[in-house]
């Protein structure tokens, strides 16, 4: 069987064009299947249409979240209740099209354990694509693991990569990233992302930053070793300066017009000040990000609690690492 996870969250517009266009595809694909969408506590009528097209077809299994709790885990829950032997992800909106999952499939069948698109053009504005571009090539320089630049959580997986997938009980989590971090068998296919089909992105600004950190944060101690290193420089370069300045006074030397026995230099003092405090702030802040997200593992708490469903045995709600 195959099983296709869509995240949803308030894409009551499109909803009848992807079910029109993800039945047709999956009809197509030769095999039984199910369509496992997962509603992120949407505040529109998101759930009550997927809800009466799951009553009249038995292939359309929905989970309703009690609230929004980000797509991130909406992937994630339906990825623990999919019950295929492939399954495959994709975005409500329509842009990534389901026309092409065929081929991911046929991938997928080959024997590969991933089959992850590669966006080699994006139908969105400037400034996002440049960002984005950017944001993969340092999350690249930054990360640990070798995370393939311009794919998203558009995918095909097989069962045995899920499992272990769904077997991890972290909640911060940035599933492009842990699907590379699983090792298996990989491959990259190239696509064209398309635009929007409807509607406005569901990504607000401060979803996407979050998205962006749990992404460096999760897969690497860089940014708190840059911070070392930083801290290392700034004081070896301090000790230096120190002996040069009182060489400097000893022997009564002007350099740069600066003189040690004269009391002038308020400006290079507030800026170091200035941007020592500023450092040690940065700093704080990175260190922050990750007792955050320790602070968030332990408390322990659930990534998302399901408050109704159609087409499911399971009661209650169903996580990963458990
Ligand atoms: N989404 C979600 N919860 C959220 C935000 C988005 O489930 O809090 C879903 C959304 O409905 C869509 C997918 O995640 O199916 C991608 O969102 P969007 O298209 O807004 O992101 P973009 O494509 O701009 O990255
Ligand atoms: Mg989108």
């Amino acid at each position: 069987m195959i099983s296709v996870v869509v995240p949803m969250y308030n894409e009551s517009d499109g909803i009848p064009m992807l079910y029109e266009r993800l039945s047709k595809a999956a009809q197509s694909w030769g095999e039984d299947y199910e369509l496992v969408w997962v509603d992120d506590g949407s505040q529109d009528e998101t759930y009550a249409l997927c809800q009466k097209l799951a009553e009249a077809d038995p292939h359309l299994k929905l989970i309703g979240f009690t609230r929004n709790f980000g797509h991130q885990a909406a992937v994630t829950a339906g990825l623990c209740y999919a019950n295929g032997d492939i399954i495959a992800i994709i975005d409500a909106d329509l842009q990534d099209p389901p026309e092409e999952l065929h081929k991911f499939i046929d991938k997928c069948r080959e024997g590969y354990d991933v089959v992850y698109a590669i966006r080699t053009r994006r139908k969105e504005n400037l400034f996002k694509r440049l960002f984005y571009w950017a944001y993969y090539r340092f999350l690249a320089s930054m990360a640990d693991i070798k995370i393939p630049l311009d794919s998203g959580d558009f995918c095909v997986m097989s069962r045995q990569i899920l499992d272990a997938l769904n077997s991890l009980p972290e909640r911060n989590r940035f599933i492009r990233g842990l699907r590379v971090w699983l090792g298996f068998r990989h491959i990259g296919l190239a696509y064209e992302r398309q635009a929007r089909a409807y509607g406005e992105p569901k990504y607000t600004l401060a979803k996407l930053v979050n998205l962006g950190l749990d992404g460096i944060i999760n897969f690497s101690y860089r940014p708190m070793r840059l911070l070392t290193l930083m801290g290392a420089g700034i004081g070896l370069a301090s000790c230096l300066l120190a002996v040069v300045v009182v060489a400097m006074y000893l022997g009564n030397l002007t350099v740069l017009g600066y003189n040690p026995h004269q009391a002038t230099g308020w400006t290079s003092l507030i800026i170091s000040i200035l941007f020592l405090s500023g450092t040690q702030l940065f700093g704080l802040g990175v260190v922050g990000e990750y007792i955050g997200r320790i602070f968030d593992e332990t408390k322990g708490r659930p990534m998302y609690l399901v408050g109704r469903q159609v087409g499911f045995d399971h009661q209650g709600t169903k996580l990963p690492g458990r």
